[in-house]
């Protein structure tokens, strides 16, 4: 079977997020980028499928500008297969996202597709959902654990009441949660045999899908500054500022 994983390419975690002069979103010029953390995540699970036998190949698709390649080749380096970049410049919201993936897995039939449970940019926690209602194929979203046994895969999902196990059958779809695994890291021979590795680019115009949008981005802004706190010297000082500045008690 194949693996698909979503891999996309987002402002580096480490990288305070600045807003733009007029508020349209996020300064993405000359700030460094990166695969989306969770993304990492669900490269990882792929591969440690693969490896355990049950996949012959991992494919790496990303959605966006001609330098999301790089973040397809850092998944190469990884250790996937190969790379698909669905090329374009505009901002597509996860609706887009989802239907240009399921463009791709029609294309490629994979037995699995493996998402991040969110993007750290957007937050949206939509995609993996969205394609699995557009395909049809069964999701299980926030995995924490992946087993296979055949077609059936039995999945743990970390739910707010704790822990939730279900088993979908395969073809499906898995978004991976923060401890589903630790990403490995690419090393240097592997990140130079990546470079080698096949990725095809493809223009959105060219696969037929309408991503035009149903949302648009009314204004962007920094959250508001915390004001500084004070250290107390006593409870019974608290007690009264709770009671007399804040008026809480
Ligand atoms: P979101 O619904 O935007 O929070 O994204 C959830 C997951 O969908 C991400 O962790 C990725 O695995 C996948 N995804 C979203 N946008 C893209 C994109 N532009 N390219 C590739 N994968 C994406």
């Amino acid at each position: 079977m194949k693996i698909l994983v979503g891999v996309k390419r987002v402002l580096d975690y480490n990288v305070k997020a600045r807003v733009k002069a007029d508020k349209s979103g996020i300064e993405l010029a000359n700030v460094k980028m990166a695969m989306n953390p969770f993304d990492e995540i669900a490269v990882e699970e792929a591969l440690r499928i693969k490896e355990a036998g049950n996949a012959e190949e991992v494919i790496a698709v990303s959605i966006g500008p001609a330098k999301s390649e790089e973040t397809i080749r850092t998944a190469l380096a990884m250790g996937a297969d190969r790379g698909i970049l669905i090329q374009t410049d505009e901002l597509l919201e996860p609706l887009a996202v989802a239907k240009l993936l399921k463009h791709i897995v029609e294309k490629e039939q994979p037995g699995l597709v493996v998402l991040g449970k969110q993007a750290i940019d957007d937050d949206c926690n939509q995609t993996g959902q969205m394609l699995s209602a557009l395909t049809g194929m069964p999701q299980a979203t926030f995995a924490s654990k992946v087993e296979l046994d055949g077609d059936s895969i039995k999945v743990t999902r970390e739910v707010d009441s704790g822990l939730e196990s279900i088993r979908v059958k395969s073809p499906a779809v898995i978004t991976a949660d923060l401890r589903l695994n630790e990403p490995r890291y690419a090393k240097l021979p592997n990140i130079m045999k990546a470079k080698k590795k096949p990725l095809e680019v493809i223009e959105v115009a060219d696969t037929g899908v309408d991503v035009s949008s149903g949302l648009s981005v009314v204004e962007v802004n920094e959250p508001e500054q915390r004001q500084a706190g004070v250290i107390v010297g006593s409870v019974a000082e608290l007690v009264d500022k709770l009671r007399n500045e804040a008026k809480v008690i």
